[in-house]
């Protein structure tokens, strides 16, 4: 979930606290919606430009970073599919048609449930392989004070294409780097480096202030870290962020201290990125 969600579910904790919701009631779709304020209905989509060929949408759930070009359109992020007609309209509004590739971050509703209309209707949906593995059950998302039951996804709702340590799109223009560092947020995180818009989507790895870690489904601390230090490293200058990475330089100096205790093969990750 991103900046604006936490802090709207900061919110609706004191809410479900009012309104003496048991903590152990799994929570629908409906049910969030209602007690953080999303409004799907009336929520229009806000379209901003991050370089020639990417922008970023601002709707219900996760941002979407879009990039459209001669190749086609490739997201990264798709919210709900109550979202997905005004989504569309601002693709058109860049130029974009159908949409090729979407690439879910995580596993989370907030970032993937669109992919209950965008797999059925052809785009190939990518992700990491334990992002697709979460999206093959039911799992409860444990938020304290609300948990969340996200239902197993149809097969063709499912990611078609994954990944365990990286891989490379060559599309409209640039390299799209999609790297996995370990757990962190989810079990299944992807950031995907955009070479030649100097931007990048993290999902929830960074959310402008210490990431929701989803414990309870394989997420762990540690490995936020490397991608902090991966970020301060790459060769890339203004750095923008369809996933608020301007956070990322001080979420990266307050943890640097525990950015010491990163596992030697993903230092050498690192070090192998900053030399690309
Ligand atoms: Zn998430």
């Amino acid at each position: 979930m991103l900046q604006r969600i936490v802090q709207s579910a900061a919110g609706a904790i004191l809410l479900l606290v009012g309104a003496q919701v048991s903590a152990h009631d799994l929570m629908t779709l409906d049910d969030f919606a209602a007690a953080i304020g999303w409004d799907f209905e009336g929520t229009e989509i806000r379209t901003e430009k991050v370089g020639d060929t990417l922008y970023v949408l601002f709707g219900v759930g996760g941002n979407i970073a879009v990039s459209v070009g001669d190749d086609g359109v490739l997201i990264v992020d798709d919210q709900f599919p109550q979202m997905m007609s005004r989504i569309k309209a601002a693709i058109a509004e860049l130029g974009g048609a159908d949409i090729d590739f979407a690439i879910n971050t995580h596993w989370h509703f907030d970032h993937a449930d669109g992919n209950l209309t965008l797999g059925p209707e052809g785009t190939w949906i990518v992700s990491h392989s334990n992002a697709r593995a979460m999206n093959m059950d039911d799992h409860v998302i444990n938020l304290v004070s609300m948990q969340y039951g996200q239902k197993a996804y149809p097969a063709a709702a499912l990611p078609d294409i994954t990944f365990d340590d990286r891989m490379q799109f060559h599309f409209n223009g640039e390299r799209i780097d999609l790297v996995h560092f370990g757990p962190a947020h989810t079990t299944g995180d992807t950031g995907v480096f955009f070479r030649g818009n100097n931007a990048v989507h993290l999902g929830d790895v960074f959310n402008g202030a210490y990431p929701f870690i989803d414990a309870d489904n394989g997420g762990g601390h540690g490995r936020h870290n490397q991608q902090a230090d991966v970020l301060v490293g790459v060769p890339i200058a203004g750095v923008r962020a369809p996933s608020q990475l301007d956070q990322a330089t001080s979420i990266h100096d307050d943890d640097r201290q525990e950015s010491r205790h990163m596992d030697r093969d993903l230092e050498e990750d690192a070090r192998h990125i900053d030399r690309e």
